[in-house]
């Protein structure tokens, strides 16, 4: 069992056991993507990983009439998958495979970027006017990151419901439920709802870490308040989390075996090596390797100029 602690300082009322995994906190910071104003929770400099998880964007929750609020222009990946997930709206997904499609609350949009892809994401046409959800990046292992790029919609996911709590699997395994998302490392993405007044103790697979981030409402964890503008880790080597609210919540969990290879993260793209991100680069500026994303109005996203020790803002 562990205790939540912030920034390594046990909070008040924290206790401290041989036993306990101890956990970390840090704030997220804002960013923007296109003029979207999000929050970056991952990566940070002491933690670039959580099992394969490499980037998480919060954005939202907001409100607009007009225009599109999400506007990514085509932009390349590599090495990764992509985890679209919303809690309100609609996003709006186009691919160099040529597809095309909307993702709503509840539904998963992964795509396997493989050896190369490109994607535009934007606000579509007729939307209701109301936006939340998060981007997360996933880390492919060395022998899977050269593979073909695939794209996958997935409009219903498994729901447990135990304990108070309705986990959502949408990636990976949890409490016995599989994602049918193409997963290529053992790891968990959950959103957790808690009903105004529950209390639930939620399994952890021990040799996994943990990645916590509160979404909505009110939230107390083994005994401390869990704030919603911090992202919460926890160590491998928990089996459970206890988890309680007054007003209800929704939460996200994500999780996954310590990674074990060292990845080089700038912009969009996740490599092994500066000289591979350099040939990526060069590649996208060519107009070579990432195909060309269809029905998008506007131009392409340039690659930043290359300045190898300040990793520009990933395009999300
Ligand atoms: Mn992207």
């Amino acid at each position: 069992m562990s205790t939540l602690l912030s920034n390594g300082e046990p909070e008040a009322g924290a206790v401290n056991e041989g036993a306990v995994r101890e956990t970390c906190s840090w704030e997220l910071r804002a960013a923007k993507v296109g003029s979207l104003d999000i929050r970056r929770a991952l990566p940070v400099r002491d933690r670039r990983l959580i099992g394969p998880w490499c980037f998480l964007d919060r954005y939202g929750p907001l409100t607009f009439t007009e225009g599109k609020p999400m506007d990514v222009a085509p932009h390349p990946h590599t090495g990764l998958q992509t985890v679209s997930w919303l809690f309100e709206g609609e996003v709006l997904h186009r691919d160099s495979l040529g597809f095309e499609q909307v993702i709503r609350a509840g539904e998963l949009n992964l795509m396997t970027s493989g050896r190369a892809i490109a994607h535009s994401e934007e606000s579509p046409r007729g939307a209701s006017g109301s936006l939340s959800g998060i981007q997360l990046w996933i880390a492919l292992p060395d022998a899977d990151r050269n593979g073909e790029p695939t794209f996958e919609h997935h409009p219903r996911l498994p729901v447990v419901s135990a304990s108070g709590a309705a986990t959502s699997v949408f990636y990976g395994a949890a409490a016995g439920e599989r994602s049918p998302a193409t997963s290529f490392s053992p790891a968990l993405g959950a959103e957790i709802r808690l009903p105004a007044g529950s209390e639930a103790e939620l399994p952890l697979d021990e040799s996994f870490e943990h990645g916590l981030l509160l979404i909505d409402g009110d939230l107390e964890s083994n005994g401390g308040r869990i704030l919603g503008d911090r992202f919460y880790y926890l160590q491998p080597g928990n089996a459970s989390i206890d988890l309680r609210s007054d007003r209800g919540c929704v939460m996200m969990l994500i999780g996954g075996a310590p990674f074990g290879e060292k990845i080089v993260m700038w912009w969009n793209f996740v490599g092994r090596s500066f000289e591979e991100i350099e040939r990526f680069r060069k590649e996208w500026d060519r107009g070579e390797r990432f195909g060309e994303v269809k029905g998008y109005r506007g131009s392409r996203l340039e690659a930043p100029p290359l300045k190898p020790r300040i990793p520009p803002t990933p395009a999300s």
